[in-house]
C-alpha cells in the first residue's frame, strides 16, 4: 500500500494545526523563540549521554552544525504563519534521509523527540496562564512533533531500505566480480545434475528417488543467491517456472511406465536445462555490464555503490585509527580534445586515463567514474602526507605519459586533483563536497595541480 503523498500530508498537517486557535499558536511561537537554545541544548545534552548516539554526534563539525540546525527546525516548525505546508513536509523528508544516510538509529531520533516534548511541557506549565490552556498548548506541540516524526520516519525507512538493498547488491557484486567464473561454475553444476538424473533414470529409480533440480547445487545457488541478486530481472520468473516444471510434472513422467511419455519427458527436461542456461547467460551478461556497478567505457566503478563504499569506510574509520582520503580527479580541458579530435578520440583518452588511475591504486582502494571526465579515488589507510604524495605522483604519471587518442594522434593530457581527508563526519556528502571544493581550487589556480582541502 502506498504511503500518503506530500500533498495529502501537507493537508493533514494544515488541518491539525488550524484546530488550535491562532493566539495560542502565537504564544507557543513566542515560547519557542525564547527557549529554543535551551531546547536544543537539552536535546543534544541527552543524546550525547547515550554512548550509541555520541558515536554519531561527537564530531565537532556535527555539533557546530546540528545545534543551529535544530534551532532553525524549531523556529520553522512552530512559526504561526505557515503558508507552504508541502515545503514543511519536504523538510522533514530531507531530515529523515540524512538520518538514514548516516545510519542514525531511528529509536534515538524518537527518544530525542520525546525529550523535546518533555522540555516543552515543562516550559508550558511554568509560563502559560489564562486565557491559554497549558493542556491545549501541550496537545498542539505534541501533535506537531508527532506529525514531523511520522514523515521523518517514513522517509528514513524508505531510504534505509534502499541502502540495505544496495548493500546487498554490492555484496553480490563483489562476490560475482568474475562473472565469467561464476557462469562456468553454474553451467557445470547444472550439467552435473543432468548427468545424475540420467544415471538415476538408467538405474530405474522411482520418481521419489530422482534428483530434484531445486535441491541440486545449481538449484541452491539459484534460489539462495541468484533469485535475490537478480530480483526483478524478467528472466528470473521464467527460470523459476522451468525448475518447477522439471521437478513437478516431468520427473513424475520419467518414472511412469509409458516409454513414449518417458522419452518426451527426457527431451523436455533437456530443453528446459538449455533454456535455463540461456536465460542465465542473459542475466549474468547484464550483471557484468553497467547494472552491476561498472562503467562500460572505462570498466571503473560507477556511482551505484559509492554510498555503500563510503559508508563502509566511514564505519571502519569510526572503529579504528585508520583514515581514508577522497581524491576528486578531473581531466583538464577535456572538451577541447573532443572538439579538436572528435568524440571517439575523447573516449580513448578517457579509457587510458582511467587505466592509469586504476593501475596506480592499491588493491584496497577504489576508483569511481563519477561522470564525464571526472573520477573519484577512495584511498584507504592513508594520511595527509600519504594522500598528497600519491596524488602528486598520479598527476605526474598522467602528465608524462602521452595517450593515444587515435591511430596517429598522441596527446599530452593533464589532470587536476582535489583531496580531502576524512574528518570523522558521519555524512559522506560532506567529504565529497570538500573534495569538490579542493578540485575547484586546483582548476582556478591553473590546472595540472593537486590541492588539499
Ligand atoms: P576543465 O579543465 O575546467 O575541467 O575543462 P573541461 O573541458 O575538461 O571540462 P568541461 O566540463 O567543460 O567539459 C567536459 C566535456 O566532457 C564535455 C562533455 O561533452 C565531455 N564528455 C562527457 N562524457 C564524455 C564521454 O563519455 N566521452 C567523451 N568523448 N566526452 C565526454
Ligand atoms: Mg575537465
Ligand atoms: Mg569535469
Amino acid at each position: 500500500m502506498r504511503y500518503k503523498d506530500k500533498h495529502q500530508l501537507a493537508a493533514e498537517w494544515k488541518t491539525l494545526i488550524e484546530r488550535t486557535p491562532g493566539p495560542l499558536r502565537q504564544a507557543v511561537e513566542t515560547l519557542v523563540e525564547y527557549h529554543r537554545d535551551l531546547f536544543a541544548d537539552r536535546f543534544y545534552g541527552i543524546m550525547l549521554e547515550d554512548p550509541h548516539a555520541s558515536l554519531f554526534l561527537s564530531n565537532d563539525q556535527v555539533q557546530q552544525r546540528l545545534n543551529p540546525s535544530m534551532r532553525r527546525w524549531l523556529s520553522m516548525m512552530f512559526a504561526v504563519d505557515h503558508t507552504d505546508f508541502v515545503a514543511l513536509v519536504e523538510h522533514q523528508e530531507i531530515v529523515g534521509q540524512v538520518h538514514a544516510r548516516i545510519d542514525l538509529p531511528v529509536n534515538l531520533v524518537l527518544n530525542g523527540a520525546r525529550q523535546l516534548k518533555q522540555a516543552f511541557y515543562e516550559q508550558i506549565n511554568a509560563s502559560f496562564e489564562s486565557p491559554f490552556s497549558p493542556g491545549e498548548a501541550s496537545v498542539y506541540v505534541s501533535d506537531h512533533i508527532d506529525m514531523a516524526m511520522e514523515i521523518m520516519s517514513h522517509a528514513y525507512s524508505v531510504a534505509s531500505d534502499r541502502n540495505v538493498r544496495t548493500e546487498e547488491a554490492y555484496k553480490l557484486f563483489s562476490l560475482t566480480q568474475s562473472i565469467g567464473d561464476e557462469h562456468e561454475r553454474q553451467r557445470s553444476s547444472l550439467l552435473s545434475w543432468e548427468n545424475a538424473l540420467m544415471f538415476a533414470v538408467a538405474a530405474q529409480h522411482g520418481a521419489g528417488a530422482l534428483p530434484r533440480l531445486a535441491n541440486s547445487e545449481f538449484g541452491l545457488w539459484y534460489f539462495h543467491k541468484a533469485c535475490h541478486a537478480f530480483e526483478g530481472a524478467p528472466e528470473i520468473a521464467t527460470i523459476s517456472w522451468h525448475i518447477q516444471q522439471v521437478d513437478g510434472e516431468w520427473l513424475q513422467a520419467l518414472s511412469s511406465g509409458d516409454a513414449t511419455q518417458r522419452l518426451k519427458a527426457l527431451s523436455d527436461i533437456r530443453d528446459a536445462a538449455r533454456t535455463i542456461l540461456m536465460l542465465l547467460d542473459d542475466v549474468l551478461e547484464r550483471a557484468s555490464g553497467l547494472e552491476a556497478g561498472r562503467d562500460s567505457l572505462t570498466r571503473l566503478l560507477n556511482r551505484k555503490f559509492l554510498s555503500v563504499v563510503l559508508n563502509r569506510e566511514i564505519n571502519i574509520a569510526r572503529h579504528s585509527e585508520k583514515c581514508f582520503a577522497l581524491l576528486m580527479v578531473d581531466i583538464d580541458h577535456f572538451k577541447s580534445i573532443n572538439d579538436t579530435h572528435g568524440h571517439d578520440a575523447g573516449d580513448n583518452v578517457l579509457q587510458q586515463v582511467a587505466s592509469i588511475l586504476d593501475r596506480s591504486t592499491r588493491g584496497g582502494d577504489y576508483v569511481f567514474r563519477m561522470g564525464g571526465e571526472e573520477f573519484l579515488i577512495v584511498l584507504v589507510d592513508t594520511d595527509h602526507d600519504g594522500s598528497r604524495l600519491f596524488a602528486e605522483r598520479l598527476r605526474q604519471s598522467v602528465a608524462k605519459e602521452p595517450v593515444l587518442a587515435a591511430a596517429d594522434t598522441l596527446l599530452n593530457v593533464t589532470i587536476s586533483v582535489g583531496i580531502t581527508l576524512h574528518d570523522g563526519h558521519p555524512d559522506y556528502q560532506h567529504s565529497l563536497q570538500r573534495a569538490d571544493k579542493a578540485l575547484y581550487q586546483a582548476k582556478r589556480s591553473g590546472r595540472n595541480r593537486v590541492v588539499v582541502h
